[in-house]
């Protein structure tokens, strides 16, 4: 097994699909990264040392998961497909310090799994996966929401899905979903990944994206975090219209109403005619509080 070529490799991944008769599923987004230059920028891009446990999403026949076994102290990966499992049990027997569950991770209680699994729970978690791309949202969604401190969230994803997640206020990518990132995390794009490179190829080209916490703690706290987030994906529901149509849709047209949000926005030095995209997350916040004060949300 030492002298067979990597998981990563073309050769290999062939071997093993072959010998284990796998048919990638298209239900579970699976393509699997056949490059291994892209498979040790992966984990470069996410910085991983031997004091890291790891969590990976998805490991697939292992390609990733054999360099992070190589790269951290620990690795946790989680596959949803049983069929998966077995093999992935035979191809990573050389690393004893993986470890292989069969989970859906959206249905995983994470600070739980991070205590049961890992030898030291306390060293640095990073999440580390090339993702399945009909659910990335809900996947960093669930990863923000939970309570665990990431050190890194280093994905794969759709390149689109990159770009709204690190677009800049005033582009036609910038939205709710960068805004819920931003909230918590810095995003930055490590490089791009080229459609050719996976087994099946996708339909798309895709790029990494490493998510970091915050260094600066946010201006303004918002008075809610849900209706907060609620209010912005009111406010981008029609995106071509100005903040004052959508305010309308989300608030209310009563002249009262209208009267009080018309107020606050000059306080605020907000125009009513701008468009929401050209709002910043500490403006939507300053925003979201007022009308909460005045009853308005
Ligand atoms: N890591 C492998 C690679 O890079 O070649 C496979 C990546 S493939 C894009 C996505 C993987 O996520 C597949 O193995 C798929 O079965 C798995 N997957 C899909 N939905 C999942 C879920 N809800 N929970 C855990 N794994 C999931």
């Amino acid at each position: 097994m030492s002298n067979s070529p990597e998981i990563g490799s073309r050769t290999r991944t062939r071997a093993i699909m072959e010998r284990y008769g796998i048919r990638t599923k298209k239900s579970f987004g699976q393509n699997f990264l056949t490059d291994l230059n892209v498979l040790k920028n992966i984990v470069d891009a996410a910085a991983i040392s031997k004091n890291d446990n790891v969590i990976e999403i998805g490991p697939g026949i292992g390609a990733l998961t054999e360099q992070l076994a190589q790269a951290a102290g620990e690795v946790v990966a989680l596959e949803i497909d049983q069929d998966l499992i077995p093999v992935l049990g035979e191809v990573l027997a050389p690393y004893d310090n993986v470890k292989v569950i069969n989970q859906d991770v959206l249905q995983a209680n994470l600070p739980e799994l991070i205590k049961r699994e890992f030898t030291d729970p306390t060293r640095p978690i990073k999440v580390v996966a090339n993702l399945p791309y009909y659910i990335t949202s809900p996947i960093l969604m669930n990863l923000l929401a939970s309570p665990v401190q990431w050190a890194t969230i280093c994905v794969m994803m759709q390149k689109e899905v990159a770009q709204r997640l690190t677009a800049k206020p005033g582009t036609k990518q910038y939205g709710s979903l960068t805004l819920a990132i931003e909230y918590q995390m810095q995003a930055k794009i490590a490089f791009e990944v080229s459609r050719r490179v996976f087994v099946p190829s996708p339909n798309v080209d895709s790029a990494i994206v490493v998510l970091s916490p915050r260094e600066q703690a946010l201006a303004v706290k918002p008075f809610d975090k849900n209706k907060l987030f609620g209010f912005i994906r009111g406010c981008f529901a029609h995106r071509r219209k100005s903040l004052w149509n959508n305010l309308q849709s989300v608030i209310g047209k009563d002249p009262a109403v209208k009267e009080k949000m018309q107020a606050i926005l000059a306080e605020l030095a907000i125009s009513p005619q701008i468009r929401p995209e050209k709002l910043t997350l500490v403006q939507f916040i300053s925003l979201a509080n007022r009308l909460h004060q005045q009853d308005l949300l």
